[in-house]
C-alpha cells in the first residue's frame, strides 16, 4: 500500500480554517515582502490554527539549507545565495504590522557563514523588539556547529525562548540528522544557552516514528532535563517525500498522551505531544497562559 492509505485515520482529515481575517492578513504580507514561513513552505496541517490563534513561524536565511538531513524536505546546496542583509528590517516590519502575539523564528543551517548566521538572527530580533516590544519572540535555531561565540549572541539578544531540537534519540542520530550534527553537541548547546542566560526559557523537540524503543526516548527526555530544558514537544515523523526515510510506526494519540505524562512527571514545565504536534505548535498559546504571569 502507498503511505497515503496506511495512514492511521487519526492523521488524515485536517481541513485548516483557511478563510479567517489574521490567516489573509498574514499570506499577504508574506507574499508582498519576499517573507517565507515554515508554515507555508512545509505544507503544516496546523497552519490555520497557528496562524488564527496568533502564532507563526518565519524562516531567516533563505529558504537552501548547507545541510541535509534525511527527515527534512528543505533544499540544500555548500553554496546558498547570500542572505538578504535587509531581512531583519523586513521581517520586524511585516511583524510590526501583523497582528500577532508569538513568533518562531527559524532558519536553515547555514555552515558557509563565519557565525553561521547568529548576528543576522539576534538583529532580527532585536529589531522586533525595537518595533513592537511585547511580541514574545522564540527563535528555533541550529547547532553553529557548537560556535560558543554564536550561542552567546543569541541567548543575549533578547528572545524569550531558546529552542533547538535534539530531532531523535541518541542512537538514530546518524541516521536521521546531518553528519555535522550530534546528540551531545545538541545537549551541550542547550546547557550553554541556559547557563548564559538564566531566564531564557529553552525547549527542544523529538519525532517519534523512527525506530525508537521506549527506553530510548524516556532516556533522551531525562538528558534534556539534565541540561536545564523545560519545554518539550513530541510528534509523530511523517515521510515529506519518498526520496526521506521511511515511517517505521504510527505512535498512537494514545501513547502521545503517556509521553505527555511521563514529561510532567520529569518536571518539564510544558510537554506537547500528539501525532500532529511540531516544535512551534500553537507555541503562542502555551507561552501566553504559562509563563507570563
Ligand atoms: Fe507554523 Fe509551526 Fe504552527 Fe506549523 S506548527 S503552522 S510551522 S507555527
Ligand atoms: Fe532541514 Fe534543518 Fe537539517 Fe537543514 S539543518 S536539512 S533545515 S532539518
Amino acid at each position: 500500500p502507498n503511505q497515503k492509505t496506511s495512514k492511521p485515520e487519526w492523521l488524515r482529515a485536517i481541513a485548516p480554517e483557511r478563510v479567517h481575517s489574521r490567516f489573509r492578513q498574514l499570506k499577504d504580507t508574506v507574499a508582498e515582502l519576499g517573507l517565507h514561513t515554515v508554515c507555508e513552505e512545509a505544507q503544516c496541517p496546523n497552519i490555520g490554527e497557528c496562524w488564527n490563534g496568533g502564532t507563526a513561524t518565519v524562516m531567516l536565511l533563505g529558504d537552501t539549507c548547507t545541510r541535509g538531513c534525511r527527515f527534512c524536505a528543505v533544499k540544500t546546496s555548500n553554496r546558498p545565495p547570500p542572505p538578504d542583509p535587509l531581512e531583519p528590517f523586513k521581517v520586524a516590519q511585516a511583524l510590526a504590522e501583523w497582528n500577532l502575539d508569538y513568533v518562531v523564528l527559524t532558519s536553515v543551517d547555514r555552515d558557509d557563514i563565519l557565525d553561521g548566521g547568529a548576528d543576522h538572527f539576534a538583529r532580527t530580533v532585536e529589531l522586533i523588539k525595537l518595533v513592537k516590544p511585547e511580541m514574545l519572540v522564540e527563535c528555533l535555531v541550529g547547532d553553529f556547529s557548537g560556535n560558543r561565540q554564536s550561542v552567546e549572541r543569541l541567548a543575549t539578544c533578547g528572545m524569550e525562548v531558546f529552542a533547538h531540537n535534539l530531532e531523535t534519540v541518541a542512537r538514530l542520530q546518524k541516521y536521521v540528522r546531518d553528519r555535522r550534527a550530534n546528540y551531545q553537541q545538541s545537549l551541550d548547546m542547550l546547557r550553554e544557552a541556559k547557563k548564559l542566560n538564566p531566564r531564557l526559557i529553552t525547549k527542544s523537540s523529538i519525532m517519534l516514528g523512527l525506530g525508537e524503543t521506549d527506553l530510548e526516548v524516556k532516556q533522551t527526555m531525562l538528558d534534556l532535563r539534565k541540561v536545564g530544558v523545560e519545554a518539550l514537544t513530541l510528534g509523530q515523523y511523517l515521510r515529506p517525500t519518498p526520496q526521506h526515510l521511511n515511517v517505521v510506526e504510527y505512535i498512537t494519540p494514545e501513547r502521545f498522551d503517556h509521553w505527555k505524562r511521563n514529561g510532567l512527571e520529569m518536571g518539564f514545565l510544558y510537554v506537547a505531544s500528539g501525532p500532529l504536534v511540531r516544535s512551534s505548535y500553537k507555541a503562542g498559546e502555551y507561552y501566553m497562559k504559562n509563563i507570563i504571569e
